[in-house]
């Protein structure tokens, strides 16, 4: 079966189609700058060279309706006409606590993810434009949502319940949903695989290190904990989102600089993290290449993510009582050898090596850690997509049983 993914953003939108024969990718494609000027698709059938399409796009819904045109295309396409979709897996943010894994979108579950709009109010809402966009252009098109929140649900209530008064989680819903939750299941079921284990016998940390970034316990392939929260802004020090602070500091901030509270929540989210304590990037390239020149603020900015990093390894060492693997994945896991060092670096008494020639690896799977390590340290390329399509492909194959 061929499975398009769609993951719908405000103003863009990413795209693949899989033939899950064998789970081969067929093409990919990026939509960019939906609603205003200068917007363009770009597609890439797997083995040809990209096409770029500068062409005026006011919705959603005419951006999917470009997409499933290049997917159709007689040149750069890869099927003959949309019947050979046999499903749309779409990627969607928050599902509160009604889901726990994916489901087959129908009336209902849009009403949910409506409910969530109010949890995921940047995400929720292009999400379910693009679902809405499909539903109306493929009728006929089975449709999955895979949510970011449903690998988490599986957390202890001790791991969710924040301690402020309970009548706010009941009320309000206030408690920790955690975030990336399909990479993480990807890459723990990947790093079983590699390990040649069976997950249900494994004790993994991952680690999704990349603009946005989060780390989470998984004992027996269940999420047990995870470092992001009610939002994406709690955690590890990010790219731009300051992570765990005492949230003692934002009531103090907007008094002494006199902010509204819009103003501050920028600040935390867009302002802050490795960029604000550099003041140079949030791209780990320009902070490393700014520490290499002598800048003390870049220099400490890495220390201080890495730290944080360590900081969740060791909580999640003593939660799990020990560890298997931990999987390094992300912009920042996947590519950023100094990086591993430095999480990695006198780790020894908790049985961690890394294998400072086989942390050379960028981007493709390999295990990095040294032969005597206890703890497996594995590199593995995130693929939520694929992850996506495997989902729908499940569900979907329930449907015609
Ligand atoms: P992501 O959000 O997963 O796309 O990751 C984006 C982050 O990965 C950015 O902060 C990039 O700086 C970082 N990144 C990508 N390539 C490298 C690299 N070669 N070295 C260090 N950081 C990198």
């Amino acid at each position: 079966m061929k499975i398009l993914v769609i993951n719908c953003g405000s103003s863009s939108l990413k795209y693949q189609v899989l033939d899950m024969n064998g789970e081969i990718l067929l093409a990919k494609g990026l939509v960019e700058r939906i609603g205003m000027d200068g917007s363009v698709i770009t597609h890439e059938k797997i083995g040809m060279d990209k096409v770029r399409n500068e062409t005026p796009m006011e919705s959603h819904k005419e951006a999917i309706q470009l997409v499933l045109d290049a997917i159709i295309d007689p040149e750069h396409g890869v099927v003959k006409d949309m019947s050979e979709i046999g499903a749309v897996g779409h990627r969607v943010v928050h599902a509160g606590e009604k889901y726990a894994s994916s489901v087959l979108i129908d009336d209902d579950v849009i009403q949910a993810l409506e409910e969530c709009v109010e949890l995921a109010p940047l995400h929720n809402p292009p999400n379910l434009l693009g679902i809405a966009a499909c539903q109306e252009l493929m009728p006929n098109t089975p449709m999955v949502g895979v949510f970011d929140t449903a690998f988490h649900q599986t957390m202890p209530p001790e791991s969710y319940i924040y301690a402020i008064p309970y009548e706010y989680y009941q009320k309000h819903k206030i408690r920790r949903y955690g975030f990336h939750g399909t990479s993480h299941k990807y890459v723990s079921q990947r790093a079983a695989d590699i390990m040649n284990c069976n997950l249900d016998d494994l004790k993994i940390i991952t680690c999704h290190l990349g603009n946005g970034a989060s780390v989470s316990a998984i004992k027996r392939g269940v999420c047990i904990d995870t470092s992001m929260g009610f939002t994406p802004l709690e955690g590890l020090v990010m790219g731009t989102r300051c992570g765990d602070i005492d949230p003692a500091i934002v009531t103090y901030i907007r008094e002494k600089e006199h902010l509204d509270q819009g103003v501050a929540n920028e600040i935390l989210n867009t302002k802050s993290g490795v960029l604000g304590i550099s003041g140079v990037s949030s791209d780990f390239r320009d902070l490393e290449e700014a520490a290499e020149e002598g800048n003390e603020r870049a220099q400490l900015a890495i220390k201080v993510f890495a730290h944080k990093v360590r900081f969740y390894i060791g909580a999640y060492i003593a939660e799990m009582n020990g560890v298997d693997a931990i999987v390094f994945t992300a912009g920042v896991g996947e590519n950023d050898i100094a990086m591993r060092d430095i999480i990695c670096n006198d780790l020894g008494n908790l049985g961690i090596k890394l294998d400072l020639v086989k942390n050379k690896t960028r981007g493709k799977e390999a295990i990095i850690s040294r032969d005597d390590s206890r703890v497996k340290i594995i590199l593995i390329p995130t693929d939520e997509e694929l992850m996506i399509a495997r989902d729908t492909l499940e569900i979907v194959k329930g449907l015609n049983k």
